[in-house]
């Protein structure tokens, strides 16, 4: 099966997406209204958008198989292999709570490894912080599910 969109179009789309929420981060930020205002503020917003853009380039669902995204990760793609034979027969990813669990858990034990070895405490690191870099990779991938769904709907009607 072809994927579509390909990954280009993934990008477009997810910069699209977020350029649409930090305008509406923006609004509710000055006008002091919307859900989660509580929780906006320069580095929530910041982290966000990073985790965001992160997860687009690297933590796409189309990690199930040899796409740009999973040879973004260069040599490090081994960490991914397992990602990808496990995943890539079952279109789990592109599920629309199987695949930003499994690829957040995923990445959840290689963050762990890496603070591991290199001796950060990931208490030291503000809950905010982190529910805001979750946040945004988590609403990056699923902007990448729907996209694949609204285009093959799409492209069936026609
Ligand atoms: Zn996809």
């Amino acid at each position: 099966m072809k994927r579509i969109p390909d990954g280009k179009t993934h990008d477009a789309i997810n910069a699209a997406v977020l350029t649409i929420v930090l305008a509406v981060f923006y609004y509710s930020f000055r006008e002091g209204i919307g859900p989660g205002i509580t929780y906006l503020n320069s580095y929530t917003i910041v982290a966000f958008s990073i985790a965001y853009i992160f997860a687009t380039l690297f933590l796409s669902p189309d990690l199930d198989i040899s796409s740009k995204p999973y040879k973004r990760w260069g040599a490090l793609r081994i960490l991914w292999w397992p990602y990808k034979e496990l995943f890539k027969h079952r279109g789990l990813s592109h599920h629309p709570v199987v695949g930003p669990l499994s690829i957040v858990a995923n990445l959840l034990v290689i963050v762990a490894a890496v603070f591991l070895i290199i001796g950060i405490d990931y208490e030291a690191i503000p809950s905010s912080l982190m529910i805001s870099s979750i946040a945004g990779i988590v609403l990056s991938i699923e902007v990448h599910i729907i996209s694949d769904n609204v285009v093959s709907k799409f492209k069936g009607i026609f």
